[in-house]
């Protein structure tokens, strides 16, 4: 019997050394072998006569060596020269250090090479290619894969290694997907596209190959997702909330009116709390559409009914910031809220603790400290995430699990199309705050270049002898000493001691002690600072309505949905507040970007214009939107896939909710196998 969970270490051709080298590569099973998957491919299946090849281009050459090869000594090095002829002209081809080819050609016979040419004046060179014998085609003669990280592997170990792993399986892998799935979505089988993926007899093949792969991935965690919500929807033995804890208590003490959409909001939080079914409900709504108010009135009504409610966010700055609109609004109504942060003293911190268990904490606010085993609820009812992107599944259940069976609330700012909700949050409920607070303004957006730079910056200062404050973002600190962009520090340090040495200028980024940060952030709060140039740190949530100048610098490295959020720092009060984007490069695409964001202040538009534009090449990647990592789907290139997907998916949930019909059964098993260990299904 195939038994695909063995050990790597049993595949022929791998021993102790490659095992480790392997573990690295996360490839511990056979498994894990055959489905580490080439990220490109090199066409070596088409030799080329030696006339036609161009300088500096990697081609496949047959030719016959007209001698035996030569060893010269440099130094310690050893060169070895071999001169090889086919009817169209002569190489001379050259390795270093490959002392054991010594013996390898014999004069007369014809071998393949696959390297890097050069034709200096019609004198052919090749430096260290691959070869084979012309009847082999161990590294040449086909489409050879190109595998992602191999660390100390080499490419050709490595494609080895998983050759002999397909040996072992070949054409006994069991299928994993219904016969009609297949045969509807007219599919390869698991064996043929296991094989090709690696292996390709054309390039079309890999076409073929990947795209049932795809499918399998992205159904897989659709369907999940689905029979997830579906058991949720069964579950009835959720916390029911008091029907005379009442939101209104709050809502009739607010200083401004709530928005329709906050109220809609409200009612459909409210029905989920007085039911018997566990709350499961993401809550998307644009920066300042008011998400925060809503998330304090359901922790309101959650403690008015006897329970504990706990609000988690990504940053120290944010959670204080929570902290601060809670206890202006709850304290009056005797609801005592706590915050629970990394820096908090030792001696708060047990104090906190203790109260917490005992029930005289009645909402607490925090980061990841909140997840820590030894904060303990006494009766933990509403859990809250805010900026849910940042956290993934399971930080939300490692939350939920310090409760029985609580009501969970999942805030995001980050609003995403459709398709992409549908897979990212398509175990929850939905609701959308699509309306923004009366009186606020647009956000003047402007895209400059270079050459505007003086402008900008005397704007700058126009605006802060007004009395305003303004940000200024750059790209990763990290990521600058690479690329060679500015980094926050120098940046800061030209800002401080030349551009705006008049005015007070700070900066701050994610390398820094939280408490530095803190410090930081509330003198801008205070106004004690005029400028704050800083990473993409603040981009969630912080709340300073005096500042009114957003400039970002490289902004062609962001996401729009990044752009989007860091834009929505300002025009937080009542001024006119300005978005300016300082970008470079020519491309088509940049300025596409530029001009969407320069057009709407609506986050779905930019969002959905986001997923257009985005190339997979894209600088961050899938990272800010917190999409799930996929072995081989690439959600921006896969879309077509995962639209296809989804309806498939929508239909099989509507037919068998469970997935316990016999025809389903494959499927079922597949979504347990990849996941049963970190959700529940
Ligand atoms: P976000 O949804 O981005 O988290 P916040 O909850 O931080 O937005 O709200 C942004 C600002 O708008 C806050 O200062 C908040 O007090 C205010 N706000 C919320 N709802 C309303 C409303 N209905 N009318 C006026 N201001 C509001
Ligand atoms: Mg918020």
């Amino acid at each position: 019997m195939l038994d695909l969970n063995k050990d790597v270490k049993y595949v022929k051709s791998v021993g102790p050394n490659r095992v480790k080298l392997l573990n690295k590569l996360n490839i511990y099973t056979l498994k894990d072998l055959i489905t580490y998957y080439p990220r490109d491919y090199e066409d070596r299946s088409k030799p080329k006569n030696l006339y036609e090849c161009v300088d500096g281009e990697e081609v496949l050459i047959e030719a016959m060596a007209t001698g035996r090869i030569l060893e010269m000594r440099k130094g310690k090095m050893v060169i070895s020269k071999l001169i090889v002829k086919d009817q169209t002209g002569t190489c001379y081809i050259t390795w270093f250090n490959q002392g054991y080819l010594r013996d390898k050609f014999q004069p007369g016979r014809m071998y393949r090479f696959f390297g890097k040419i050069s034709n200096k004046n019609g004198r052919f060179e090749m430096n260290s290619p691959v070869y084979d014998e012309i009847d082999q085609s161990k590294n040449t003669g086909r489409i050879i894969p190109i595998y992602p990280l191999t660390y100390e592997l080499k490419q050709g170990t490595l494609r080895r290694i998983i050759e002999s792993g397909l040996a072992e399986v070949k054409g006994n892998l069991p299928e994993t997907l219904p016969d009609y799935i297949l045969k509807e979505n007219n599919l390869w089988n698991i064996n043929l596209c296991i094989e090709r993926i690696h292996f390709p007899k054309e390039l079309s093949d890999f076409n073929k190959a990947r795209e049932r792969l795809v499918f399998e991935e992205l159904l897989t965690m659709q369907l999940a997702l689905l029979k997830l919500k579906n058991n949720y929807e069964r579950d009835t033995n959720g916390i029911q909330f008091s029907k005379d804890a009442k939101m209104s208590d709050v809502i009739n003490i607010l200083p401004f009116r709530l928005t329709k959409a906050q109220l809609r909001v409200l009612e459909e939080i409210d029905r989920d709390m007085e039911s018997n079914k566990p709350m499961n409900r993401l809550l998307q709504g644009d920066v300042g559409s008011g998400k925060t108010v809503v998330a304090m009135i359901a922790a309101y009504k959650a403690v008015k009914s006897g329970y504990q409610a706990a609000i988690m966010a990504p940053t120290a700055i944010l959670a204080s910031q929570h902290l601060e609109s809670f206890q202006g609004i709850l304290d009056e109504l005797g609801i005592r809220s706590a915050l629970l942060i990394s820096s908090v003293t030792k001696k708060k911190k047990e104090e906190i603790l203790e109260k917490l268990k005992n029930g005289e904490i009645d909402i607490l606010i925090g980061t990841h400290a909140i997840l820590e085993e030894n904060v303990v609820f006494k009766n933990l009812g509403l859990v809250v995430t805010d900026e849910q992107h940042r956290f993934g599944v399971k930080q939300r259940s490692t939350i939920a699990s310090k409760a029985k069976n609580p009501d969970v609330i999942a805030m995001s700012a980050t609003p995403i199309p459709r398709t992409l909700a549908l897979i990212l949050y398509g175990d929850l409920d939905i609701s959308i705050i699509d309306e923004l607070p009366p009186n606020r303004k647009k956000i003047e957006t402007y895209a400059v270049r270079k050459n505007m730079e003086e402008r900008v910056n005397a704007f700058i200062r126009k605006q802060i002898d007004e009395g305003r404050q303004a940000y200024i973002v750059c790209p990763l600190v990290e990521e600058n000493e690479e690329m060679g962009l500015k980094s926050v520090t120098e940046l800061a340090e030209k800002y401080q001691k030349e551009t705006f040495s008049n005015y007070k200028v700070a900066y701050l980024h994610g390398k820094m002690k939280v408490k530095e940060k803190d410090e930081i952030m509330q003198k801008f709060k205070d106004g004690e600072i005029q400028i704050l140039i800083a990473t993409t740190v603040i981009e969630v949530g912080v709340n300073v309505p005096n500042a009114s100048i957003m400039v970002v610098e490289n902004a062609e490295r962001f996401g729009l949905a990044q752009l989007h959020q860091l834009r929505g720092r300002v025009g937080r009060g009542e001024y006119q507040s300005y978005c300016i984007l300082k970008y470079e490069g020519n491309g088509e695409t940049v300025r596409q970007r530029m001009k969407v964001m320069c057009d709407t202040n609506d986050g779905f538009i930019i969002s959905e214009k986001d997923l257009e534009l985005r190339g997979s090449g894209d600088f961050f990647g899938t990272e800010q939107h917190g999409l799930p990592e996929f072995k081989i789907a690439n959600l921006f290139e896969d879309i077509g896939t995962l639209k296809k997907v989804q309806k498939i998916a929508l239909e099989i949930m509507e037919d068998d909710p469970l997935l316990e019909k016999e025809k389903n059964k494959k499927l079922n098993e597949l979504i347990k196998e990849k996941f049963s260990s970190r959700i529940e299904i």
